[in-house]
């Protein structure tokens, strides 16, 4: 390989399998898995009766010491689990308004609005026989109204502020992303709802401000059957019939080239049979439950129990209908309309002191205000209400699962984790769980004393920190202190908590660059070579720090290594090169590691040199492993943590360590054998992966492969140590060049942290189980993550020991002991209170399902490494099916068994388990390629609630109706809803497609493609051409406007209606029949309703 001496370089020197230098592990302690920090102490959960010095009826005497919900005051506090006799709960507010929000806005307009409240738009069909629509049938409507709201009008400008300046060691608020409403720290909130002052009283039970819908029953809001009752359906769909899950067949379906989809007007005018197959919502007010007359309903069900639902018409109309019967797709749960109603009532800030108030969908523009609770911009729950026992749990199968976001990048507007400087002693904690000082700790004696939330033990409080309690056992100070006051703040740390008991050095940034034939021969080296200099300036540092302290290193690889010493008072770099590879080193202490304001010159001019010096290459294979480990020697010998930005052209082949062989045999996709392809080959990488979490080296893969390059085995050193993986098929510079260096730009820039261990910690009678994401675990409770930037979330389960109390909540304490990037080491903690119930229905109504399927499919993926597929996707069918029918049977008012009922908080859940089945990380498929696979998988395992969000259901926009800056209606993704002279822009929050219809207008063609036919679109252009036109701009503006929210660079497919790759689109269409076999949302919820009725048969 060497041939390059004489190319370049002063001093370049080769190290062939003689050393000339030292190892530089040399001196260096070995690895250890576990870091030593004080946070590895057992928790010491005290038992369920907690022998606590305390008796906690002295402690918790007052329900006004924890925030409780107001009282629930319905019908199904007395409904007793199995009572199917319940009266129909009649309450229906379910949002997160306050009460007051009701009732005095305007209707909600929009598509919902018809969809929901005016029935008398439904023109019955002669041919169904069908009586005349009964005006009556019209549920209230004053339940669907909110405010009327642009997605962008919370009109919240002013963020708590606290009436004292800045206590004791506290540091202001950093200001970044903070605007000009940087809360001041030391003051209340001034908000009414602000801290009892003397003489005030606290919120207590039914006082405060009750979250709407809180402790009321969901409830269907039908008024009484009317005449006409017993009419058949107006959802003419058969049972799933045999080909179900089956690709459609020509004149079958819906989806059949050629096939008109129905018009509006046809959907519009089905009969509709009272009470029955409404459109989604009169069942499904936002408070209540959704009632869908489902398929498969015919064939029988019992007698109406309380007159609210109409049965199916059993029998009588099912020998009637000639034609095969089809679901109202418009009375199926619509996603768009839910999300547009959670927008529409999310104008309010979400305060996060009511513990099981759901918070606005991910989807939803809204503030968030930390009232002494984690923000759901850190946690999100599948339930905000926790079954009080276990046997409650088994019942509904709801998980109690969190999506933690610990470093989460807030919104402007909201208040960043304040960080506290607590000074030489530490942080105060509790002395047996080791809980971190927090607003839901109670002092006692005056404040001498103070209870640990968690495990109950009782803390002396240390002379520093001591100040006295009002008559309210609230701190004087306590809100000069955000560990007295808010859900989520940051401790400097003493070096106690750091490794060794030494303060870190800052983090540093190594580059390895493929310099293969592949890679410069497809033009990569040179672009990157290029562009990476400016990208350099954009370093993170520190809130507050004028400038980085990050310290960059380069190495190009192929089948031997190259460091380059780019010290800054070279005036060159120098190469040195590794060829013995079966047991790197680094051979240059000094100069490998550079500060690049020092030494920009150097580094300059070997990015100026690389793609010369390696133009000529005939080297095609490449080493990865020793690549990795030279990256943790050097970071090990530096001292430091760090990244590893690793790019990469093809599968590493070359004699070394890690070298890997094709095995992607596309055969055993869809067999017993699948799993094989999606777990590693071998070992050398997931020890690797344990040694760069050991020396907190967090490595990013960029890969542009042409063929197979096993992500399923590489992977995995990005997924253990909180890395990412971005992938560029036959990556080309001038269609993929930009999307590649945005993703890199975004990813130096971004802010991470490092070395971090995150531990959840949990009141009595809970625990964490069951962490899944880009992370690693050396044991049962505490969480590695070499890197942790500000888009990674996990997910982890919480579960019963015990009982918990509904008068006390539950809290759960998020700690990540992390080192910054300017090299501080720091803890940042989230708090959150969640409710507790004894009744289900509670439950039912604090469901989040965007985090439920989160949850889902991250489990999915990690089952998938064990697991068949199949057995999978049946198992996720029965959680939810049973989740479902525990609703149906504990909560929903007895009706018959035909009537599909889904609970209003999880109304989606059939949709999107759907498309999370029809998925190609969990769907076994022959479309996609193996490695394809592994990397989605590896996304989803990274991926937080808004990212699996549009995932999961993508949004379809129609592109011409766009007026900036509001984004265009999307509409459901189904070809139905297609109109073939429109334009649509799908987005899944990885790719745009844009779709084309045959009928557009050919003005819009040449106004955005410069064009005359659509025939002559260039489809393999990845982008769009800036034209000086409104409809150009327009397009332009909506894309910007999407990729903002996005963390990702997307794509961008152009797809002409009909044309070859017009089944790639569809695949996204995630409400109609997935080519490889997945079935339609209609057939879906057959299925389902079938699974449901034959649990509670
Ligand atoms: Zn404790």
């Amino acid at each position: 390989m060497n041939g390059y001496d004489g190319k370049m370089y002063n001093g370049s020197q080769q190290y062939g399998s003689a050393r000339m230098m030292p190892p530089v592990s040399a001196g260096v302690p070995p690895y250890s898995g576990v870091h030593g920090q004080p946070m590895m102490n057992p928790p010491g959960r005290p038992g369920p009766d907690g022998n606590m010095m305390m008796n906690s009826q002295n402690v918790y005497n007052a329900k006004s010491q924890f925030p409780q919900q107001p009282p629930i005051e319905n019908q199904m506090r007395n409904v007793q689990l199995n009572d199917h006799n319940a009266p129909m709960p009649t309450s229906t507010q379910n949002s997160h308004h306050p009460p007051s929000s009701y009732g005095n806005a305007p209707p909600m307009s929009g598509p919902s609005g018809t969809t929901y409240n005016h029935t008398s738009q439904y023109q019955p069909q002669p041919q169904y026989g069908a009586p005349p629509i009964q005006p009556n049938r019209n549920p209230p409507t004053s339940y669907v109204q909110g405010p009327p709201s642009g997605p962008h009008a919370p009109n919240y400008s002013q963020p708590p502020t606290m009436n004292r300046g800045p206590g004791p060691g506290m540091i202001p608020p950093p200001s970044s992303g903070m605007g000009g409403i940087a809360p001041r720290m030391g003051q209340p909130p001034v908000s009414s709802m602000g801290p009892p002052g003397p003489g005030m009283v606290p919120p207590g039970p039914g006082m405060g401000q009750p979250g709407p819908g809180m402790g009321q029953p969901p409830v269907s809001s039908m008024g009484p059957p009317g005449p006409g009752m017993g009419q058949p359906p107006v959802s003419r769909m058969g049972p799933p019939g045999p080909n179900m899950g089956q690709p459609p067949a020509p004149g079958m379906g819906h989806l059949g080239p050629g096939m008109l989809p129905p018009t509006s007007n046809q959907k519009m005018g089905q009969p509709l049979g009272p009470g029955m197959a409404q459109p989604p919502g009169i069942m499904g007010q936002p408070p209540g439950p959704q009632m869908v007359q489902p398929p498969g309903m015919m064939g029988g069900s019992g007698p109406q129990m309380d007159g609210r639902m109409q049965p199916p018409g059993s029998g009588q109309y099912g020998s009637q209908a000639p034609q095969p019967r089809r679901l109202d797709p418009d009375a199926m749960p619509s996603p768009i309309q839910v999300l547009s109603a959670d927008q529409a009532k999310s104008t309010e800030p979400f305060r996060t002191d009511n513990p099981g108030l759901v918070p606005p969908l991910v989807t939803s523009k809204f503030v968030a205000e930390d009232c002494g609770s984690a923000s759901p911009r850190y946690i999100r729950c599948a339930t905000y209400n926790l079954p009080a026992t276990s046997d409650i749990a088994k019942t509904c199968q709801v998980p109690m699962a969190l999506s933690i976001k610990a470093m989460a990048k807030l919104p402007q507007g909201e208040a960043p984790a304040l960080i506290v400087n607590p000074g030489p002693e530490g942080p105060i904690r509790c002395k047996r769980c080791k809980a971190y000082m927090c607003p839901q700790f109670k002092f006692h004696d005056g404040g001498r004393r103070f209870q640990c939330v968690m495990c109950s033990a009782v803390t002396d409080t240390p002379h520093h920190f001591f100040d006295h309690v009002d008559h309210m056992n609230q701190r004087v100070d306590k809100y000069q202190r955000p560990e007295l006051c808010r859900g989520s703040y940051e401790f400097i740390t003493t070096k106690d908590y750091c490794r060794n008991d030494e303060f870190p050095n800052p983090p540093a940034y190594i580059f390895a660059i493929d310099v293969s034939y592949n890679a410069i021969k497809c033009g990569l080296v040179e672009l990157l070579c290029n562009r990476i200099k400016d990208l350099l300036d954009n370093l993170p540092c520190d809130v507050g720090a004028e400038e980085t302290s990050i310290r960059v290193a380069f190495f190009t690889y192929n089948n031997s290594l190259h460091f380059y010493n780019l010290k800054s008072t070279l005036a060159q770099p120098q190469m040195l090169v590794v060829s013995d590879v079966s047991d790197v080193f680094v051979p240059l202490q000094d100069g490998f590691l550079v500060s690049v304001k020092e030494s920009r010159h150097v580094i300059n001019s070997l990015l100026d040199q690389i793609p010369e010096m390696f133009a000529d290459t005939r080297d095609t294979e490449v080493v990865l492993a020793p690549v990795i480990q030279a990256a943790v020697q050097a970071l090990k010998s530096a001292k430091c943590p760090g990244k590893l930005f690793l790019f990469l052209t093809s599968l590493p082949t070359a004699e070394a360590p890690g070298k890997l062989k094709t095995r992607d045999d596309r055969k055993l996709i869809g067999t017993d054998k699948a799993k094989v392809l999606f777990s590693p080959a071998g070992n050398v990488y997931s020890n690797l992966a344990k040694e760069c979490v050991a020396q907190a080296c967090c490595v990013d893969l960029f890969l542009f492969p042409n063929q197979y390059i096993d992500i399923a085995t590489i992977g995995q050193v990005a997924q253990a140590t909180g890395g990412d993986i971005f992938k560029y098929n036959f990556f080309r510079p001038e269609v993929d060049g930009e999307r590649f260096i945005k993703n890199l730009a975004y990813d130096i820039e971004r802010d991470i942290v490092f070395d971090a261990i995150l531990r959840v910690r949990t009141s009595a009678g809970i625990r964490a189980v069951n962490f899944v994401g880009a992370l690693s675990m050396s044991n049962t409770t505490d969480v590695e993550l070499a890197g942790l930037d500000c888009d990674k979330a996990i997910c982890v389960e919480i579960k019963h020991d015990d009982k918990i109390s509904e008068d006390l909540g539950a809290f759960v304490q998020v700690a990540v002991l992390f080192t910054s990037v300017g090299g501080q080491r720091r803890l940042r903690v989230h708090n959150l209170h969640l409710a507790v119930c004894n009744q289900i229905g509670d439950l039912y109504r604090s469901c989040e399902a965007d985090v439920l399927i989160n949850y889902i499919a991250k489990t999915a993926i990690k089952a998938g490494l064990t697991d068949q597929e199949s057995k999978i996707r049946e198992e996720l069918v029965t959680r939810v099916a049973n989740i479902l029918a525990a609703y149906r049977k504990h909560c929903a008012t007895p009706s018959s068994a035909g009537q599909l009922i889904l609970p209003e908080c999880m109304k989606l859940l059939p949709v999107y388990l759907n498309s999370v089945l029809k998925n190609d990380a969990i769907h076994s498929s022959h479309e996609i390629s193996t490695d394809d696979k592994a990397y989605l998988r590896q996304l989803i395992t990274g991926m937080d609630v808004a990212e699996s969000q549009v995932y999961f259901y993508p949004r379809l926009f129609p592109v011409r109706q766009f007026t900036p800056p509001n984004l265009p209606t999307p509409v459901r993704c189904s070809e139905e809803r297609l109109d073939d002279s429109e334009a649509y822009l799908l987005d899944n929050g990885l790719s745009f497609f844009l779709w084309i219809g045959n009928a557009i207008d050919p003005e819009w063609v040449r106004s955005v493609f410069g064009v005359q036919s659509t025939a002559q679109i260039d489809i393999d252009l990845g982008n769009l051409h800036p034209f000086d036109n409104p409809s150009s701009q327009q397009l332009r503006d909506l894309m910007d406007l999407i990729q903002s929210g996005r963390t990702r660079r997307m794509k961008l497919a152009i797809i002409r209606q009909r044309d070859k790759l017009e089944p790639w689109f569809k695949h996204f269409l995630v409400e109609d029949r997935g080519m490889g076999g997945g079935a339609s949302y209609v057939d879906f919820l057959c299925h389902i309703h079938k699974e449901i009725r034959s649990i509670l048969a």
